[in-house]
């Protein structure tokens, strides 16, 4: 091999690896939080600081599910120290809007689910389903509690941020359900259950329609009681 050859077997790699593939990574389920603001209210909604939802699993992971750091990455399914950069830029995130008064979104990334989520862009309602189920194109999505065909699979509005919450107002939807008293219900069925103090109800799923639950009587579900009714 001369000289040329082997600067265009050179030339010839680097341009079939780059670019590198994107590998997504797995959450078992989407964040149950959209977001947080600053107790005071005076915050600049349009410069809130944005924490993909890898980056709020890896936080989740580490410091709330307490796992090692090789545990964490095994489960987001990347490396180590793609992990370590991912917790990293998390917590430097949060830091920022700490101290800095802003918002937290927790929105984008470039992830997949380990079983498909959708998420209805006029009511909100977060749900799963089996693979398979509704996969052909004839067969329509649509909301399993307003039947509106804006159906869209969490994963893909992933890159969207903020999408499904512009659609409804923004400080409004973090102030809803408040407080520790009432109940956890589901948007469709109404299967209700006694609300724990600090855990949030979109982390429970109701156990007939495999739909998250939220709370009674908050401003989300007003909206889908009043989608429901149409
Ligand atoms: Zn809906
Ligand atoms: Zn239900």
């Amino acid at each position: 091999m001369n000289n040329s050859s082997i600067y265009l077997q050179l030339v010839t790699n680097a341009v079939s690896m780059s670019p590198r593939p994107k590998r997504k990574r797995r959450l078992i389920e989407p964040p149950t939080v959209t977001g947080f603001v600053p107790e005071s209210g005076e915050f600049d909604p349009e410069n809130g600081i944005v924490l993909h939802f890898e980056e709020y699993e890896a936080i989740k992971l580490a410091d709330y599910d307490n796992l090692t750091q090789l545990e964490a990455s095994e489960r987001l399914h990347v490396s180590r120290p793609t992990f370590t950069r991912i917790y990293d830029s998390a917590r430097k995130k949060v830091a920022r809007a700490f101290v800095e008064n802003k918002s937290i979104s927790v929105a984008g990334g470039r992830v997949e689910f380990d079983t498909n989520w959708f998420s209805c862009l006029d009511c909100g309602t977060v749900y799963k389903e089996e693979a398979g189920k509704g996969d052909s194109e004839s067969e329509k999505k649509t909301c399993p509690v307003c039947k509106s065909e804006e159906v869209i699979a969490v994963e893909d509005n992933v890159g969207k941020r903020g999408m499904h919450r512009n659609r409804r107002g923004q400080a409004q939807h973090f102030r809803e359900g408040m407080g520790m008293e009432g109940n956890c219900i589901c948007p469709k069925c109404d299967y209700k259950a006694v609300h724990e103090a600090g855990v949030p109800c979109a982390g429970i799923l109701c156990p007939k329609c495999d739909i998250r639950l939220l709370r009674e009587n908050s401003e989300h579900h007003k909206i889908i009681l009043k989608k429901r009714k149409k």
